[in-house]
C-alpha cells in the first residue's frame, strides 16, 4: 500500500490514534459510506492530527456523488449551539465576520466551498456593493447557481480555480479548511490570493471539544488551535482573532506575506488532546450500546442525542442494525422529519411520542452539561460518555 506521509510536513513519523477501522463510515453531512478506513494518525514532527485514509481514498468521486451538504431541503443546515440554543452556521458566521473583521464599503470577496450559498446571501443582503465569487465542487453547486445571480460562481474545488494574485481583500471558507486533502497547500494558495494585509476567515471544527470527529471519514484534519498556529505562520499568516464557540473555531488569518516562517511543532499538546478525544470517544460509544443493551433488557425504547458521528457510526462499530433505535433527538430544528440512517430525527418531544425511555448522549462535551440538565424533566435513563 502506498505510504501516507504527513500532509503538512512531510514526515513519516506518526503514532496511531484510536480507531484502527475499515467499513461502513459516515460523514460530517449524515451520509454513510459503504467502505471506508479510518487511520487517524499524530504527526510527531509538526503534531497535525489527521486520518491518512478515510474519502482520501475517493475523494473526487465522493465530492460529486456522496457528499450533498443535507440538499433534501434548501434550509437543511449544520447549526451552531450556542447559550441562547441552536442557530444557523451560515448566519453566526456573517455574525463573526462583522464583529471580527469588520465589514465596510467596497471590496472583492471570495468564498472557497460555497455550499448552497447561505453565507452569501447574508452578506450580500448587508454589502451589495461588494464583488463576490464563490466555488463550490459539490452537488450543491446547483442550488448556489439558482439562489445567487450576483455571484460570479464555479463549480470547481480550489486546485481546479484560477486564482488572481493579490486580489483580494478577504477570503472566506466556513467548513472546509478540515476536509482539504493537504491543509497547508490551501493556506498557502488563499495567501497568494490575497491582497496584502488581507483577511483569510475561516470556521473549523476545533478537535479539542469535538472528540466525535474520530470517526469523520471526510474530516481529514482534525485540527487544533496549536495546529492553526503552526499552519498559519508556515503559510505567510497570522492569526490576528480567533473565538471559540461550543465546537467551531472562527479565525482571522492576516496576510503578512513571510513564508514558512518558524513555529513550535504542535505535537506535544496534540498528544494530550489526543489522548482525551479517544478515551472520550470510546466511552461514547460505549454510552450507546449501554443504552441499547438496557433497553433490551427492559424491552423498551432507545433513542441517541445529538447527530454526532458517534450516535451515527455507533451501529457499525457496535455491530448492530440501526433500526433498532427508536429515534435520533437533536434541537436543530432544520432536521426534523429527515430520517437518518433510515431513523426519524424529531426533537425534545419525541421523548413521549416514540415512548423512549433510554437516551445516550454522543454530543461533545461542550454541551454534556446542558443537555444533562435539560433531560432531567423527562422520564428517561441518560447515557453519558
Ligand atoms: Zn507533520
Amino acid at each position: 500500500m502506498k505510504v501516507i506521509l504527513c500532509p503538512s510536513c512531510n514526515s513519516n513519523e506518526y503514532e496511531s490514534l484510536y480507531p484502527k477501522y475499515t467499513g461502513e463510515s459516515v460523514t460530517s453531512s449524515f451520509e454513510v459510506v459503504k467502505r471506508a478506513t479510518l487511520d487517524n494518525r499524530l504527526c510527531k514532527e509538526c503534531g497535525l492530527i489527521f486520518n491518512a485514509r478515510g474519502v482520501r481514498d475517493f475523494a473526487e468521486e465522493f465530492y460529486s456523488e456522496t457528499y450533498s451538504l443535507m440538499l433534501f431541503s434548501d434550509d437543511a443546515e449544520v447549526q451552531s449551539y450556542t447559550d441562547t440554543g441552536p442557530v444557523s452556521q451560515a448566519e453566526y458566521s456573517y455574525k463573526m465576520i462583522q464583529e471580527m473583521v469588520g465589514i465596510s464599503g467596497s471590496g472583492m470577496l471570495l468564498e472557497i466551498g460555497a455550499g448552497k450559498g447561505h453565507f452569501l446571501r447574508h452578506f450580500y443582503s448587508n454589502h451589495s456593493e461588494w464583488r463576490l465569487t464563490a466555488f463550490e465542487p459539490g452537488m450543491a453547486f446547483e442550488f448556489l447557481k439558482e439562489q445567487l445571480s450576483d455571484v460570479e460562481m464555479y463549480q470547481t474545488d480550489y486546485q481546479g480555480f484560477t486564482l488572481e494574485e493579490n486580489a483580494f481583500d478577504l477570503i472566506v471558507a466556513l467548513g472546509v479548511l478540515e476536509h482539504v486533502e493537504q491543509p497547508l497547500d490551501m493556506l498557502r494558495w488563499a495567501n497568494k490570493g490575497l491582497k496584502q494585509g488581507g483577511k483569510f476567515f475561516i470556521r473549523v471544527p476545533n478537535f479539542e471539544k469535538n472528540p466525535n470527529d474520530l470517526f469523520c471519514v471526510d474530516h481529514l484534519s482534525k485540527l487544533t488551535v496549536p495546529t492553526l498556529h503552526w499552519l498559519a505562520t508556515k503559510s505567510g499568516f497570522e492569526i490576528s482573532a480567533s473565538k471559540g464557540v461550543g465546537v467551531q473555531l472562527y479565525l482571522v488569518l492576516e496576510k503578512k506575506g513571510i513564508e514558512d516562517g518558524k513555529h513550535p511543532s504542535a505535537y506535544k499538546e496534540n498528544r494530550v488532546t489526543a489522548d482525551k478525544n479517544a478515551d472520550y470517544a470510546q466511552k461514547a460509544i460505549k454510552a450507546i450500546l449501554s443504552a441499547r443493551s438496557q433497553a433490551q433488557k427492559s424491552k423498551e425504547n432507545f433513542g441517541i442525542f445529538g447527530l454526532a458521528t458517534s450516535g451515527l457510526f455507533a451501529p457499525f462499530i457496535g455491530k448492530f442494525d440501526p433500526s433498532e433505535i427508536t429515534a435520533y433527538i437533536d434541537e436543530n430544528k432544520t432536521m426534523w422529519g429527515a430520517l437518518v440512517h433510515g431513523r426519524p430525527v424529531g426533537g425534545l418531544n419525541f421523548i413521549s411520542e416514540k415512548n423512549v425511555k433510554h437516551i445516550a448522549l454522543t454530543i461533545s462535551p461542550a454541551y454534556i452539561e446542558k443537555v444533562s440538565a435539560k433531560l432531567s424533566i423527562y422520564p428517561v435513563k441518560i447515557y453519558t460518555p
